[in-house]
């Protein structure tokens, strides 16, 4: 599959030269001011400066110099200025950074905004719009439910100059609702301030602006455990309605939890949390024995969301444990999937990470010895260790079929195979998804740097400067959109080609339990 995100040339336009430069456009003097200030305190050299200019104050000129600056040769335009807050909750000197200005889609605003917020300036995405004149108050609060958060009165024909080269806004916010035009002076610094905090982030997304082509692994993103798990609390507030306990995330990703807990999921450490007699749902982890226990004694209403390949490796420890093995479960200390095999069979069960883990095991009998593994694994990590467990007890019992299930599998050789033909990696996971951090290892242990990321406001824009070649996935946990949010928000620092490299299709559905069928 190939499909180009188009960046148009300005019509009328020449050919492009060499190394276009930046253009910053700041309508005021002290605006302009404030940004090259910045600049030169960063004291960040270029070989390409950003040139920053002032455009004039109001709608009239700056329409007037747009007309000149679209048959100019810049490569990117950023837009830096204040702009009237309309949202009660921003302050001045909160800074904006437009998703859209006029008909202009500026699609770099995440990562610009996540960017501005690891430099510690209080920066958001939104809407801003341009007015022909101040805004009073009656007139905020009709455009703040319109949805924009921010009015200036140059953005949008200044942005339409850009005529398809990234564009992107920041405006700080000089005055809201709450700190109307009256208390501008004070609130002009703020934003000045913020607005100079800002020049160097400006030159950075600058130096990332570039064409470039992104290759998606495939598979990539949910596999057929998380799906049912997320179907199945669905179903439930579909049914009960909130609030539906889960004990631990549902699965471990922060946009899932996020979004579920927005419909009246609650997240809970233990059952302790839970009400007595109310509902509450396992998460695809699994649980130990003592908690279906504990849950049972509560007299709590269960509904499982244990991935059917967890509850396999659980059975398979209780298999070998009551055939008198001792079971070295290779795994990570602490993942709620381990602590749940664990419990299967706590007196036989022992977890080894690593070969001098082996080394160290002393099982009662060294011809009884048998081998699990946690599901989310790297391949080659865990097969380093059940080698050492060979060697070390030749007769060990290995399970019936792999424990690294399908899903990690397949994804770790899909962007193993993108890996090799890219600059850098970009995995959309969350850092506690075991399956996500594996694939950033793959990309690692095959020489191409990866970096895991929840959504394009993770992406730092030093990691993009050069570089041609992006190679994308996400986790079985990463909902699909996230990989959408991202291919977008690159979309907006230059031309974008994107293929697929699929080395494997997947078509494994899992049932869902008896409680939440229809
Ligand atoms: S990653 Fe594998 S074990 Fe975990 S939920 Fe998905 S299919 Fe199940």
């Amino acid at each position: 599959m190939t499909e180009t995100i188009p960046r148009p040339r300005p019509q009328g336009s020449q050919a492009a030269p060499a190394t276009p430069g930046t253009l910053i456009c700041a309508p005021l003097r002290i605006e302009a001011r404030a940004v090259r200030r910045g600049l030169e305190a960063a004291g960040e050299h270029s070989a390409n400066p950003p040139e920053v200019r002032r455009t004039g104050y109001g709608t009239t000129r700056a329409a007037r110099v747009a007309g000149q600056l679209s048959h100019e040769p810049f490569g990117q335009m950023m837009i830096m200025g204040v702009g009237g807050g309309l949202s009660t909750d921003l302050s001045p000197g909160d800074l904006v950074v437009g998703t859209g200005v006029g008909a202009v889609t500026c699609a770099s605003a995440p990562i610009l905004a996540g960017e501005l917020r690891r430099a510690g300036l209080p920066a958001r995405t939104g809407r801003i719009t341009t007015v022909d004149h101040l805004v009073r108050r009656s007139q905020r609060a009709k455009l703040a439910a319109e949805g924009w958060l921010v009015a200036d009165m140059e953005s949008a024909p200044l942005a339409a100059a850009a005529a398809g080269r990234p564009v992107a806004v920041i405006r700080a916010v000089s005055d809201t609702p709450h700190h109307p035009l009256a208390g501008i002076v004070s609130g002009g610094l703020a934003a000045l301030h913020s607005l100079r905090a800002a020049a160097p982030v400006a030159q950075r997304w600058a130096a990332a602006c570039g064409t470039r082509q992104v290759l998606l692994a495939g598979p990539r993103s949910f596999c057929a455990g998380v799906e049912r798990a997320i179907e199945i609390v669905e179903r439930v507030l579909e049914r009960q309605g909130p609030p539906v306990y889960v004990r631990k995330q549902i699965v471990h990703n922060t946009r899932v939890v996020g979004g579920l807990e927005s419909r009246g999921a609650v997240f809970v450490d233990e059952l302790d949390q839970v009400p007595d007699g109310a509902t509450v749902v396992f998460s695809a982890h699994g649980v130990s024995p003592m908690v279906r226990e504990e849950a049972a004694r509560r007299g709590l209403a269960v509904i499982d969301a244990t991935c059917p390949l967890v509850s396999k490796v659980h059975a398979e420890a209780r298999r070998f444990a009551a055939d008198g093995y001792t079971v070295a479960l290779i795994g990570h200390a602490g993942h709620e999937e381990v602590e749940g095999t664990l419990g299967e069979a706590p007196g036989s069960t022992v977890l080894v990470q690593t070969a001098a883990d082996v080394a160290a095991l002393r099982p009662r009998d060294g011809e009884r010895v048998a081998y699990l593994m946690q599901t989310t694994l790297s391949v080659d990590e865990a097969a380093e260790v059940a080698g050492a467990l060979r060697e070390r007890f030749p007769a060990v019992r290995a399970p019936g079929s792999d424990d690294i299930c399908y899903a990690t599998t397949n994804r770790q050789v899909a962007v193993r195979a993108v890996a090799a033909e890219s600059d850098l990696v970009l995995v959309a996971g969350s850092a506690n998804s075991s399956n996500s951090v594996r694939l950033v290892e793959t990309c690692e242990r095959a020489g191409t740097p990866a970096y895991l990321i929840d959504g394009a406001e993770d992406i730092q824009l030093d990691w993009l400067a050069g570089v041609s070649t992006i190679g994308l996935t996400a986790g079985a946990s990463a909902p699909p959109a996230v990989v959408e949010e991202i291919i977008s928000a690159l979309s907006g620092l230059g031309g974008v080609s994107v293929s697929e490299r699929v080395t494997t299709t997947e078509s494994i559905r899992f049932g869902l339990p008896k409680e939440v069928r229809r």
